[in-house]
């Protein structure tokens, strides 16, 4: 086999260059980090989850017409992607208040927001991914007004997406971070979903127990890392180990 050229390297993700122009191959590490790549771990079997929930995610979004790098799965912890342009924003859509947020102002974890709120953080690890404004973003151009303006969009439309699918199995979807990329077809660009949404880039918890199915396990030394983010895919049916084969989400009453 030839050996594939790396393009990229990040702390849980490599991109290698793809089977034809302008596509990519997204592949899964098992590496996780936390506190800005103070805290490493590897954790076995987790590239494996994270792409198969992301692919399935991203899959679903472009049947809706949610506009997706995502093109087919390969393995198990490999996707072609198309080559994107990432723009240099994370995007962070808020349900309930959480993480950074209770933080910064003071609102307990769990409060329902009264309505759903967009952030954006300038993607800079150097500088642990300060927040910004949209001004911040136009001034120094990493994004046009319209650009913002899809991204946001689109952000809703996948919040919107994620909090009824998860909710139909007992999951509540207090926040998560996506990242959107350049698209160019010949004269024209446009702005598409690009990176990964997982278990890694949401806040997920039980409807009934609040037990937190997501990264917070690892950032707060919780342990369970894996059987959580294995209790979100089998919830959505895309865990097929031990049981009979099933596609689709399982509806929890
Ligand atoms: N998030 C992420 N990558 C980051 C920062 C945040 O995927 O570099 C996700 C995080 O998992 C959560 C949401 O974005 O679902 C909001 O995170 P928050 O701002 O509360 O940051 P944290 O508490 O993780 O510092």
């Amino acid at each position: 086999m030839s050996r594939r050229r790396r393009v990229y390297e990040g702390k849980a993700k490599v991109l290698y260059e793809g089977p034809e122009p302008g596509t990519l191959i997204q592949h899964f590490k098992d590496d996780t980090t936390a506190n800005n790549n103070q805290k490493h771990a590897t954790i076995e079997g987790k590239g494996v989850l994270n792409n198969r929930i992301s692919e399935f995610i991203f899959s679903k979004l472009n049947d809706i017409g949610v506009p997706t790098h995502f093109i087919r799965s390969i393995n198990m912890r490999e996707q072609l992607i198309r080559e994107v342009e990432i723009i240099p924003c994370e995007v962070v859509v808020r349900n309930v208040a959480a993480g950074s947020l209770s933080k910064r102002l003071g609102i307990e974890e769990g409060t329902q927001l009264p309505r759903s709120i967009i952030e954006f953080y300038y993607k800079n690890d150097e500088l642990g991914d300060p927040m910004v404004s949209e001004e911040h973003i136009t001034a120094f151009g990493w994004a046009t007004p319209q650009e913002i303006d899809d991204m946001m969009a689109l952000a809703l439309r996948v919040n919107d997406f994620l909090a009824g699918l998860f909710l139909g199995i007992g999951i509540r979807l207090v926040d998560f971070k996506v990242e959107f990329g350049r698209l160019y077809e010949g004269d024209m660009v446009r702005v598409v979903l690009a990176d990964e949404i997982s278990p890694d880039s949401c806040r997920l918890w039980d409807t009934r127990t609040n037990d937190k199915l997501d990264k917070d396990r690892f950032r707060h030394d919780m342990g369970g890392l894996i059987e959580a983010y294995q209790e979100v895919a089998r919830r959505l049916g895309i865990l097929f180990e031990n049981e009979p084969k099933r596609r689709g989400p399982t509806l929890v009453k």
